[in-house]
């Protein structure tokens, strides 16, 4: 990726803000073009952004090999990601629209990616299907019911909507069910895995400097992805950093 930044008539070329806004190409870069005052800018809000992240960074979250999810000192292999986007509030009050019901002002946006075990994401994921295979498990059954002929036909001559009745309770009985069971889960898997990233200590020292996850909802959901983002800012490792571990941190499969 280094050698693809070749554009020497940069002002910012080879200085510390060219290895931190980490692009892929001089081409695909903010400052590609433009003139010294301009270049001084993107530097002025690179060093910006910067000033507002802890000072250790965020790469050791994803530099290394070992999950950044699992709790405890046995730490399993990390093999994929788990990405985080966080907004800072500061300075200039970029518009990021976030939905359609939510709008919310962001200067600085960057990734937080976290190395994942193969454990860790399972649990995220079982957690996050836990209400639909509650649903189809309760509406499957109410449905095996309801289209027996003999007992629709019992139902029917109780009353001529029970069938129906029925459904509508399995929907309602299957939702809370599905949240019972999610919050079991969540509940028994936290023991093993953040499975509150707002609880996570990364996360934790970006609140205390001012940076809001993005996700919405009390238990944010990561994205997870075999292969981390490994350009723009907030994705490079420091170079000393990246000599110490094998390669650039890179998970190979
Ligand atoms: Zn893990």
């Amino acid at each position: 990726m280094e050698q693809k930044r070749t554009d020497q008539t940069c002002p910012l070329w080879g200085t510390e803000t060219c290895a931190r806004l980490n692009m892929r190409a001089c081409r695909e870069c903010p400052a590609q073009g433009k003139d010294p005052r301009e270049a001084n800018d993107i530097r002025g809000d690179v060093e910006t952004l910067y000033s507002f992240l802890p000072e250790e960074g965020i790469h050791s979250l994803f530099a290394g090999t070992e999950c950044t999810l699992c709790k405890g000192e046995e730490k399993a292999r990390a093999e994929s990601y788990a990405l985080f986007d966080m907004g800072h509030a500061d300075p200039r009050q970029r518009k990021e629209k976030l939905s359609l019901f939510r709008n919310k002002t962001y200067g600085f946006v960057v990734p937080l990616q976290f190395g994942c075990c193969k454990n860790c994401r399972r649990r995220y994921q079982l957690l996050s299907w836990a209400p639909m295979l509650a649903a189809i498990l309760i509406l499957g059954l109410a449905l095996l019911v309801v289209s027996r002929e003999t007992l629709a036909q019992s139902m029917r001559d109780v009353w001529r909507g029970l069938p129906l009745l029925v459904l509508l309770i399995a929907g309602g009985v299957s939702f809370l069910l599905g949240k019972l069971l999610q919050r079991n889960l969540r509940a028994r898997f936290n023991a093993f895995t953040y499975m509150d990233l707002n609880d996570h200590p990364a996360v934790k020292r970006m609140g205390s400097l001012g940076w809001e996850g993005l996700t919405e909802g009390k238990y944010p959901q990561p994205v997870f992805t075999r292969k981390r983002l490994t350009y723009g800012v907030g994705t490079a490792v420091p170079v000393e950093q990246a000599e110490k571990t094998e390669g650039n941190g890179e998970i190979v499969d």
